[in-house]
């Protein structure tokens, strides 16, 4: 079968592999190009040393399955590439996106097939009704329902999400659906002119008022936006570093905010199943609102266009077809 290889840092070409050898394949249909994998094409990755086939957030066809598994050829599926243990101190804390002991899908999907091992499929496969690009998304969403479950969101809530990219936008239209009032602030005018299209509120970073915003996810990874915003919170209100920093990374708050205001820092990373179980009902009432992430697909072969065209900053989200 084709495969996206990624070869190194800037690398990354299409290349026969031998088919997954499993008793349960998936034919890929689509796969979104995430944060993640940018990063490991454009500066690597510890946990993807090359050569690597990347991409985690897919859908497809059941194209072999074994007897009584519960699928047949041709259904169609969506694949969490994680599932937590469920059993650990971490899990029993219901803090599953945090589990050491994780069952993982063991390959990469930019390619024709997905091998998946016989006990994650009832883990981490789920049945989809139709064929739609929209399900590259119930991975990224679960990230981010695991993000709004850290906030205190109250009835009174209102958002601010720092940063149009796909993640914030994802938080944007989240808010939205649900009926919480949201801004979203961004410096790049193509950006905001495309969110405001959509009936989302934007700003330009330096607009945005003291004290209004109760709720406020930073989605982008700087750090000195984290101590910029906490000043910036309502009283009594939660900051959310959903963009990663590095280890070596250090962030400065501002005390006044912490202990007179009570403005509260918190953090997510990643998704537990019961969120990518969320993410996938809210994806199926809400098909159309979320498509709009979805702004480019491109063939598998010309992946690596695709992925330069994401490290531009002129896409939201890209799905690769193979
Ligand atoms: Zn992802
Ligand atoms: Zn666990």
């Amino acid at each position: 079968m084709k495969a996206l290889m990624y070869n190194g840092i800037g690398q990354l070409a299409l290349q026969d592999v031998p088919d997954p050898e499993s008793d349960f394949v998936v034919k890929v249909l689509g796969c979104g190009i995430c944060g993640t994998d940018l990063k490991t094409y454009q500066k690597g990755h510890h946990l993807f040393p090359p050569p690597a086939i990347l991409g985690h957030e897919f859908y497809g066809l059941v194209e072999k399955a074994p007897r009584d598994c519960g699928y047949s050829v041709g259904d169609k599926v969506v694949v969490a590439p994680y599932a937590e243990c469920g059993v650990c101190d971490v899990c029993q804390r219901d803090a599953g996106s945090l589990c050491a002991h994780k069952h993982y899908v063991e390959d990469g999907a930019f390619c024709e097939r997905v091998g998946i091992s016989k006990d994650y499929i009832g883990r981490g496969v789920f049945p989809l009704k139709e064929e739609n690009d929209v399900y590259t998304l119930v991975e990224p969403l679960a990230c981010v329902l695991n993000g709004v479950e850290q906030l205190n969101l109250k009835p009174t809530s209102r958002a601010l999400v720092v940063g149009a990219g796909p993640m914030g936008t994802l938080f944007a239209l989240l808010f939205s659906a649900r009926g919480v009032p949201v801004t979203i602030v961004e410096p790049a005018a193509q950006r905001r002119e495309r969110i405001a299209s959509w009936g989302i509120e934007t700003c330009e970073p330096g607009q945005v008022k003291k004290g209004v915003y109760d709720t406020v996810i930073i989605a982008v990874n700087k750090r000195e936006l984290v101590s910029e915003y906490i000043t910036l919170t309502a009283d009594a209100g939660t900051v959310l570093m959903f963009s990663g920093l590095s280890k070596d990374e250090f962030v400065s708050v501002e005390a006044y905010s912490i202990h007179y205001r009570q403005v509260s820092l918190k953090g997510s990373f990643g998704y537990a199943m019961h969120h990518f179980k969320e993410a996938l009902s809210l994806i199926d009432a809400h098909k159309e609102t979320f498509s709009k992430i979805i702004t480019h697909r491109y063939p598998l072969g010309r992946g690596k266009e695709a992925f330069d065209l994401l490290a531009s900053g002129d896409a939201l989200k890209i799905v690769l077809k193979p």
